[in-house]
């Protein structure tokens, strides 16, 4: 099959046509037309010369933009839209509305391989990793049900570091000034921890942000809460968070999953405290989501909360929303027939 046109970068289109004999200076025309344009036929790149548009038609395609199968809406404004794309792989991507100062949440794989017990995705296992084309058709939907989108989050289904070089390319789709020049100092990415990645962030020219599930301070804990521990012990991971944070005189955003009973004890604060000590971050308490909807979360929250602040951390309690549509964090692919 041929490779579509709307998931390649701008450099990567230069590089293309001088493959194919001509001049690179055309691509911030080619892709001008398609990711601002709306161009849907090859043949037909508005302000590209015809000679352009028949030399790239012989060695590419390009394929219509993909519009969501389905949209929920939550009580408190939140919407999910519900993409299926080739292959029976689905994907959700979330719209959190903030007076004016929206996010969308955009998936990076249909399901995922990492397997962390408390979130729905992971019971799925990994359908496929998504092409930069699908992760941009998740952005421009949410883009058009938001009303001012302002920021950007990879916290759907999947590991983005995982899928790394599709993500990195969207992301630079996206961002370019050519076509809807989304700041990329508004994007932020999650990861469980995948360490290769992180330090490759660490010499990288994106200016994206970086944000890291820890789960449980503790390794057995964890271990048994995200497998990716046994690969990436999160003591290596936050080795490798510190110097992102070095050298790039950057803050992280750190993010813990509050699961009742299990990682919510005084013990666990404490021995949070300690493992981010003097990491530049801000945490935020996630609540727990049952994958089936709104659920109860740990009657401990405020004071896991009290306990870390007073521990000198600057924590934060995460506004979760979406819970009745299962939108919210560790629910997506939960309740709306993906499986
Ligand atoms: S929490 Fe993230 S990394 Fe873990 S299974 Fe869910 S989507 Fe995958």
């Amino acid at each position: 099959m041929e490779t579509d046109l709307r998931g390649l970068t701008r450099a990567e289109i230069a590089a293309a046509l001088v493959s194919l004999g001509e001049k690179p200076g055309n691509a911030g025309a080619v892709f001008m037309a398609v990711h601002r344009r709306g161009a849907t036929d090859l043949a037909l790149l508005p302000n590209v010369p015809e000679r352009v548009c028949r030399a790239l038609g012989r060695a590419f395609s390009l394929r219509p933009l993909q519009l969501p199968e389905r949209k929920l809406v939550a009580g408190d404004g939140t919407k999910k839209l519900l993409f299926r794309f080739s292959g029976d792989a689905p994907a959700e991507c979330v719209v959190l509305p903030a007076k004016g100062r929206d996010t969308a949440c955009l998936s990076s794989q249909s399901g995922c391989s990492c397997g962390c017990t408390f979130c729905a995705t992971g019971t799925l296992g990994l359908k496929r990793s998504l092409d930069p084309a699908e992760i941009v058709a998740q952005f421009e939907a949410c883009r058009s049900e938001a009303a001012d989108l302002k920021s950007l989050v990879f916290m759907g289904m999947g590991e983005p570091f995982l899928n790394w070089e599709n993500v990195k390319r969207a992301i630079l789709i996206l961002s370019d000034s050519r076509g809807r020049h989304f700041p990329q100092a508004k994007m932020t990415v999650s990861t469980v921890g995948v360490i290769p990645v992180i330090e490759e962030l660490t010499g990288s020219d994106l200016r994206i942000r970086l944000a890291v599930s820890l789960v449980a301070a503790d390794p057995e804990l964890r271990a048994r809460l995200a497998p990716m521990e046994k690969a990436y012990p999160l003591k290596r991971v936050l080795a490798a968070v510190r110097e992102y944070c070095r050298a790039r005189k950057a803050l992280v955003m750190l993010e813990y999953i509050l699961l009742p009973g299990v990682n919510d004890r005084p013990s666990d604060s404490a021995l949070l405290a300690k493992l981010i000590e003097g990491i530049p971050c801000r945490l935020n308490l996630i609540p727990y989501n049952p994958p089936g909807g709104p659920g109860a979360a740990s009657p401990r929250i405020k004071e896991f909360q009290r306990e870390l602040l007073d521990a000198g951390v600057l924590v934060y309690l995460r506004q979760e929303k979406g819970a009745d549509i299962a939108a919210a964090c560790g629910q997506l692919a939960a309740g709306t027939g993906l499986k």
